[in-house]
């Protein structure tokens, strides 16, 4: 298939990549002072280049503060779920369960210390995040920690947790630079960048760097974040390539209207769909309207039998990758920063014409 019939891809990670960012790689991927990207060293004045381009969009865009380190890691923000207690946690923190990965980022803390749960929206199948106040952080814990986009279930933060002195971590692998936040508000935000930033293969961690020198137990080198502030990312060698392709998709952001031209596309994606939902009685959302994410729609049809047709007759017209996530079943749209509106509009199309033919 050529690059010209390239389909939807609404898949839940890895994620579209915008096709300028994909020429740009191919056209200049032997440009690196006689090699490719792929062999130059990471202590080359090309790659601190790249890094420290990539290290300044991101703040641009995201607005972080100057005592906020931006880090890229590796592992997978499931690394992060570790890395997280073993740094910070001395005694207890807090989680909001609000979905899979919120529960798995738990179960990690459970072998630190222990892990209280101020909010879970368990009984109701995770239809729904917390509001301001039915959040009570117990006082002496060490963090509160949030899944600030529930990628499986389609929910998101409406707002955040008021935490005073109790430093607020979030998971933002499935909404990162999809809308404007306060950065100050967070100690610690880390995101895959599989979703929402590039291709799989690095995680990009903001933390303040007081947090980064907290010290309450031994632990080896590459699980420290002190290792990672001191040596700007480069302890060990990172994935060159992928923190290019970051680089670049951050550029495009920069260039398709910063974070307020992208939140307000992803609006208009996702009211797209929505709206395609909320005016049949055929389609049915699975989360709660004041919960709803922007980044995965999740919603059912009557039957199993006509989710499947559903999602087979979608992939013929080039809407690949529907098919909810096991855990829930159903249909899932992951329409993420790159995702393009005609993916969306397509999609809303989609959904009439199914529900008149049926
Ligand atoms: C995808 C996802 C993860 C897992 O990310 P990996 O990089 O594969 O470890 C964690 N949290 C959320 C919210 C996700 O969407």
């Amino acid at each position: 298939m050529s690059t010209n019939q390239r389909v939807f891809n609404f898949n839940a990670g890895p994620a579209s990549l915008p096709l300028e960012v994909l020429e740009e790689i191919r056209d200049n991927f032997m440009n690196f002072g006689g090699m490719s990207v792929l062999e130059i060293s990471h202590r080359s004045k090309e790659f601190g280049k790249i890094l420290d381009d990539a290290k300044s969009l991101l703040k641009e865009l995201m607005g972080i503060p100057a005592d906020h380190r931006i880090l890229f890691l590796q592992g997978g923000a499931s690394t992060q779920f570790a890395m997280i207690p073993m740094n910070l946690l001395n005694g207890s923190a807090g989680y909001s369960i609000t979905g899979y990965w919120a529960k798995k980022a738990a179960a990690e803390a459970k072998l630190f210390g222990q892990v209280n749960e101020p909010f879970s929206s368990s009984d109701t199948n995770f239809n729904k995040t917390p509001v301001n106040g039915d959040i009570k952080v117990s006082k002496g814990s060490s963090y509160l920690h949030i899944t600030t986009n529930n990628t499986i279930y389609g929910t998101e933060y409406n707002e955040y947790p008021e935490t005073g002195d109790i430093p607020l971590v979030a998971d933002m692998s499935s909404d990162i630079l999809s809308h404007k936040i306060d950065v100050n508000r967070f100690d610690l935000i880390y995101a895959g960048a599989q979703k929402n930033l590039g291709p799989a293969g690095v995680t990009v961690v903001v933390i303040r760097s007081g947090l980064a020198k907290i010290n309450h137990r031994p632990l080896p080198a590459m699980m420290k974040y002190s290792t990672h502030v001191e040596n700007d990312s480069l302890y060990n060698t990172p994935p060159v390539f992928t923190i290019y392709s970051v680089m670049l998709v951050l550029n495009w952001i920069k260039r398709s209207g910063g974070i307020e031209g992208i939140e307000k596309r992803n609006l208009e994606k996702a009211k797209l769909i929505y709206d395609a939902i909320d005016n049949s009685t055929f389609y049915k959302g699975t989360a709660e309207k004041m919960s709803r994410s922007i980044m995965n729609i999740t919603f059912n049809l009557p039957t199993e039998d006509l989710e499947e047709r559903f999602i087979k007759e979608a992939e013929l017209q080039g809407l690949v990758g529907l098919k909810g996530h096991r855990a829930i079943g159903g249909v899932r749209a992951s329409i993420y920063n790159v995702f393009p509106i005609e993916g969306a509009k397509a999609l809303a199309e989609f959904m009439k014409e199914f529900e008149r033919k049926i």
